[in-house]
């Protein structure tokens, strides 16, 4: 497993989570001013939080969120290829330098990324030679300086893209505008290049900006209750002077420097990272230098997204278990596998082997099985927990099994790494309040009737009685589907991550309760992005004792594994290694494939538009791409040269040579 491979299919819900705060919904008819016209980039961002309201310039926009004329504005901050952007930076220094009191009356609330594709559009008919002018507004000209230069034709500025595409259009000639696609097509224009921006792809960072609340104390970040969007909410400090500057700096935050002027050479924004918090509150700036917080100060922490849950949904980065060579959590992925239950002394020995062979990283088995019927198999019990720790030990896995009764949590941590609280005990709280003070990491299970709140509860019982090492997995909640045991709940999941800090896992297995699906779900939760999985294996499932219509066979759970990316345990087995190359190979051939159909695609959108089927600037970026993977001047590069070679040979390069 590559992180690269891993950040291409899922959303990387680890690297956002410690900015994410939830927010209430607004209400449609909140009016929310931005400056530009209808189609513009400003627009977009406006119309994400409430009604827009259209403004000609940055400074009648603020005016009017001060004067009550709007609820909230949106103001372009960051864009990702020309940085911090001046005019509406300055619009918002100057906005707040009129306000008499230490406490502005502005706050930074949110933060949004906008995608920012901007086109080359002319008039119908305009060739890319011709071009003489590009009209634009003076950031989104700052974002494509290479395609100016190559056009070697004059920038003229506008007040935003959208009026630069009607202005062409109006103007007509050798004259193109830098703008969206969808205010090319508005004005009527053809597009002569897409997506032209220096860095793709390119974003906006808006901040909503709204008035402060009037009464005393500070913006209220609370936010209880799940009717909530998530959405980043920055710590924005407005500063002047070098030591503050520097005070910023030093504690990591982001730093969008604004032109000096003779009084105040140095000055502008810090976004400030939540972890860096502590290291600037009780800063005191003295000689003109000075901090003025544009929210909440940093005495001021940022409360649990859920009060009633204050642990499990604290805003923190990723919580990481460790146990061994089990590590899951904040982009470590892991796979616990093993029997439903621990059967003999033979079978667990069996199974631990041909699970760390096909590359699970803890082994699970039942030694007390919770049964719907009792004359079902009930678990050999604390007998069975010593042949399964022998079993893990020899094989190098952590063990997981589940503790049902409290009685049971204080001999059972004697021996398993990991204890499991299952589905039917998810709101058992005297267990979870055993499990959670035994001194080892806790997996706890929904419950097949337990909302994700509910569940989030049983974890916050584990973390308050002082386990911090808590996972949590779903495995298929009670729906009127019959077709399969429970349904496994992706959204939920997914709606789960965005609330918690904790390691979330799925259980395909007990969602299935049959062999045939167990595959896809687990194929399914990983592409949505779960730290781990808990697989049900049994090399007989015919007579497991426990389960066996839904355990996979060893050898599944190596095709499994082999196709999610994972490695091979280290069994020494050379076949076993070469399966799983034989699976990577498969792979590659497959991308390579897809990617010389979209060569032959790209070829024909080249010929159509009469342009040279060699780029050598795009090759460029190629090679680098593999450079940056790979390594430069070593496997990188040779891959690189390869696949242009063999792209190009797709495009039929070498038949158009003359041409
Ligand atoms: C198990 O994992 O063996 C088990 C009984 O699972 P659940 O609690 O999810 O039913
Ligand atoms: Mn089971």
């Amino acid at each position: 497993m590559t992180t690269q491979a891993l950040r291409s299919t899922e959303i990387d819900f680890a690297e956002t989570l410690p900015e994410l705060g939830l927010v209430p919904a607004l209400p449609p008819e909140t009016r929310v001013g931005y400056q530009g016209q209808a189609g513009s980039f400003g627009y977009r961002a406006a119309a994400r939080f409430g009604r827009p309201v259209s403004f000609p310039t940055f400074e009648k926009l603020l005016r009017a969120l001060l004067s009550d004329e709007v609820d909230a504005v949106v103001l372009p901050a960051v864009n990702r290829v020309a940085g911090p952007i001046m005019e509406p930076l300055d619009a918002l220094v100057r906005a707040l330098s009129q306000e008499a009191g230490a406490v502005p009356a502005l706050t930074v609330t949110a933060e949004l990324r906008v995608p920012v594709r901007l086109v080359l559009a002319a008039p119908p008919g305009t060739a890319l030679s011709d071009v003489r002018e590009v009209f634009s507004q003076p950031p989104a000209l700052r974002q494509c300086r290479q395609l100016l230069e190559r056009l070697d034709a004059n920038a003229i500025e506008t007040h935003d893209t959208a009026f630069a595409a009607f202005r062409v259009a109006e103007l007509g000639g050798a004259r193109a505008a830098v703008c969206s696609e969808d205010a090319a097509l508005a004005a009527g224009l053809a597009l002569l290049d897409e997506d032209v921006s220096d860095i793709r792809p390119n974003f906006t960072r808006f901040w909503r900006i709204a008035r402060r609340p009037s009464g005393p104390g500070e913006v209220d970040l609370t936010a209880e209750g799940m009717d909530l969007v998530p959405i980043a909410k920055p710590r924005v400090a407005f500063f002047t002077g070098p030591k503050a500057m520097a005070a910023l700096d030093g504690a990591g935050a982001e730093i969008l420097s604004l032109q000096g002027v003779p009084e105040v050479p140095v000055r502008g924004f810090g976004i400030v990272p939540e972890r860096a918090l502590l290291s600037l509150a009780g800063l005191a700036m003295r000689n003109g230098d000075r901090f003025v917080w544009l929210g909440p100060s940093p005495e001021f922490p940022t409360p649990p997204r859920m009060s009633a849950l204050p642990r499990a949904t604290e805003v923190r980065e990723s919580t990481v278990v460790r146990v061994g060579t089990f590590v899951v959590g904040g982009g470590h992925r892991a796979v616990i596998a093993g029997p439903c239950a621990v059967e003999s002394p033979d079978q667990v020995e069996r199974l631990a082997r041909a699970v760390a062979r096909a590359g699970a990283t803890a082994l699970r088995g039942g030694v007390f099985k919770p049964r719907t019927s009792p004359y079902a198999f009930q678990g050999h019990g604390l007998e069975a927990l010593s042949w399964m720790r022998a079993a893990g030990d020899a094989v190098g896995l952590p063990i997981v099994t589940e503790v049902m009764a409290p009685a049971q949590v204080g001999p059972v941590a004697e021996k398993a790494q990991v204890l499991q609280i299952g589905a039917r005990n998810c709101q058992n709280y005297d267990l979870l309040k055993e499990a959670g003070a035994s001194g080892r990491p806790v997996l706890l299970k929904r419950g097949f009737g337990t909302t994700v709140e509910e569940w989030l509860s049983g974890a916050e019982y584990l973390l308050n009685a002082g386990c911090r090492d808590v996972m949590l997995c779903e495995r298929g909640i009670r729906t009127f589907e019959k077709a399969t045991r429970g349904t496994l709940d992706l959204g939920g999941l997914l709606a789960a991550r965005s609330l918690t800090h904790l390691p979330l896992l799925a259980d395909p297995s007990h969602a299935a309760g049959r062999r045939d699906l167990v595959a896809g779900l687990a194929r399914a939760a990983w592409g949505a992005g779960v730290d781990g999985l808990i697989v049900e294996v049994h090399d007989a499932p015919e007579s497991a004792l426990s389960d066996g219509p839904q355990a996979l066979l060893p050898e599944d759970l190596e095709i499994l594994l082999d196709g999610l990316g994972l490695l091979p345990g280290r069994s020494g087995s050379i076949e076993r290694v070469r399966r799983a190359i034989d699976a990577v190979d498969h792979e590659i051939a497959d991308a390579v494939t897809r990617r010389l159909e979209l060569c032959r695609r790209v070829a024909e959108v080249k010929r159509r538009n009469g342009l040279p089927i060699r780029d050598e600037g795009r090759e460029a970026t190629v090679r680098a791409r593999f450079a940056e993977a790979l390594g430069a001047e070593t496997e990188g590069e040779r891959l690189a040269e390869a696949l242009i070679a063999l792209g190009l040979a797709a495009e039929g390069y070498e038949a158009n040579a003359a041409g």
